[in-house]
């Protein structure tokens, strides 16, 4: 018979990890898995940078502490080893088509400030991952590459787990397994949410870019087949950047439209020398957060239950609270107690992250080109906002500074370009109404091959949200 495990934990991801580790800390018997045949690659798109260093997220203050190699969150109360490079990030810069930046934070003053100022960092996720690895090992957990999980069977004593021709029987599962999970998808705990559409990425890494070494930025492209956004944020390797399209229009040829900012326009002169290092991509199925992520003796964490991406500081938070919580729950059954534990995770999951942020105001970072239907209009909306706003690296807050300063402006807009002010009111609409042409022509994909997505009734926006966007027109008309 072969080993029963407390649990099995599905994806080396930042979670998988960082639960593996936590649980293995405890005492429990934990198993590994990943279908990566080397563990430590990180092969699609990201931008490895950890967020929001300026305020807290998810109800946390990060630390990147270089003098002893550690990244550590608090008051969440753990820390994890990191020994390799990094490069700060000071600003966020949004350009308009025109070129014009709308600039949170200023990177040549903030500079002189230092590590303080600092809005996020760049790591290296391989270096982090191979960190990561040896502390999952020094704790006697029995890590498995290239098992590609493809079945999850709950039993009466617990779940097993089958994948790559081999069976794993745990009391507990925890799927790590990413933003197109299979297995939340077979534990239909898809079923109850909202589908958005997918967001599609192809990335390089490069060198000899000529723009400010600690900026990130952002810009849109309106190309011949559809709308994109550029992204831009520095490597941890010194001289190096992480260059990006993402579009959540499946009908756009993302490297066209690479090409296009790589060598026309304002941008095509940042990359005159520049050398292209190494390509990846990336398909993210987005969807709102899955309310009650534990079934079956499965509990879905981070990036497989929550909206899009929940950062890489997000993924080790979840881990880490997953591996503790798994710990209690398997504490709880060995002394017979009234278990609790993991009502402990969903109630914790639910507040810091569910309810603790707008997930449709996240959704409506990648929506702006679909309101605004020409360049013009948008580098004349753009071209308002002067002076710098504050500096933030929070995907979720960022959006929120420049929405604050444009609806300052309406009254502005409303008299200058009544026509943009019509198209901008559309941010006020019911999103997944504003959504609709792509919702329409997406499907999720999941991580493991063959599992198709259920035919699902069309989500239709209810009247309630009609009345409510109305009232917010009504109110700012006046
Ligand atoms: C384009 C892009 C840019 C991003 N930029 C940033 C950024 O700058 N900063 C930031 O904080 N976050 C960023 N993110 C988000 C970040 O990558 C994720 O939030 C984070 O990696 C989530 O960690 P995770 O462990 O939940 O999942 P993942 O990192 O996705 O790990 C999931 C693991 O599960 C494995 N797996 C999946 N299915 C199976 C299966 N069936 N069997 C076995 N193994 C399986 C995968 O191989 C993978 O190793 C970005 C994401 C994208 C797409």
């Amino acid at each position: 018979m072969a080993k029963k495990y407390d649990v099995i934990i599905v994806g080396a991801g930042p979670a998988g990890f960082m639960a593996a580790r936590t649980a293995g800390e405890n005492g429990l018997d934990v198993a590994l898995l990943d279908k990566k045949k080397d563990i430590t690659s990180f092969n699609r798109s990201c931008a490895q940078t950890l967020v929001s260093m300026t305020e807290p997220y998810m109800g946390n203050l990060v630390v990147l502490n270089s003098r002893d190699n550690r990244i550590s969150l608090s008051p969440g109360g753990f820390s994890l080893k990191y020994d390799g490079p990094h490069t700060n990030m000071y600003a966020w810069s949004f350009y308009a088509p025109s070129g014009h930046p709308v600039r949170l934070g200023v990177a040549a003053e903030s500079r002189k400030i230092g590590d303080l100022a600092r809005i996020g960092v760049a790591i290296d996720k391989e270096i982090l991952f191979q960190n990561l690895l040896d502390e999952v090992k020094a704790v006697s957990v029995d890590v498995f590459p290239g098992i590609q999980v493809e079945k999850v069977t709950p039993t009466a004593e617990g779940v097993i787990i089958e994948g790559s021709g081999q069976s794993f029987e745990g009391t507990y599962c925890i799927a790590a397994d990413g933003v197109n999970s299979g297995i939340a998808e077979m534990l239909e705990m898809n079923d109850d949410r909202y589908y958005w559409c997918n967001l599609n990425v192809i990335s390089h890494y490069m060198s000899g870019v000529d723009t400010d070494p600690n900026t990130v930025i952002t810009s849109s492209g309106y190309l011949d087949d559809g709308k994109v956004l550029f992204f831009m944020a520095p490597r941890a390797f010194e001289g190096e950047f992480n260059v990006q399209i993402l579009s959540i229009d499946p009908r756009v040829n993302l490297k066209k439209a690479m090409e296009h900012f790589l060598t026309q326009g304002f941008t095509g002169e940042w990359f005159k020398n520049a050398k292209k290092l190494r390509s990846m991509s990336a398909i993210c199925s987005c969807y709102d957060p899955i309310e009650e992520p534990f079934k079956d003796n499965v509990l879905v964490i981070s990036d497989a239950a929550s909206t899009q991406e929940i950062e890489n500081i997000g993924a080790l938070m979840c881990g880490w609270k997953a591996g503790s919580t798994v710990s209690a729950a398997v504490r709880e059954r060995n002394l017979k107690l009234r278990p609790q534990a993991m009502s402990q995770y969903v109630n914790w999951w639910k507040e810091s992250f569910c309810n603790a942020y707008d997930h449709e105001a996240y959704m409506k970072n990648w929506i702006l080109t679909f309101v605004l239907t020409k360049p013009e209009k948008m580098s004349y909306a753009f071209g308002l906002l002067d002076a710098p706003l504050p500096a933030n690296f929070n995907p979720y807050t960022a959006g929120k500074i420049m929405g604050a300063k444009m609806a300052t402006l309406t009254p502005v807009i409303a008299q200058e370009r009544p026509d943009i002010w019509h198209e901008l009111v559309r941010l006020r609409w019911p999103l997944k109404e504003v959504y609709g042409e792509v919702t329409d022509v997406s499907k999720p994909i999941f991580d493991i091959p063959g599992l198709i997505p259920k035919a699902r009734p069309k989500a239709k926006v209810g009247r309630e949200a009609w009345v409510k966007s109305f009232g917010r027109f009504l109110k700012e008309k006046k």
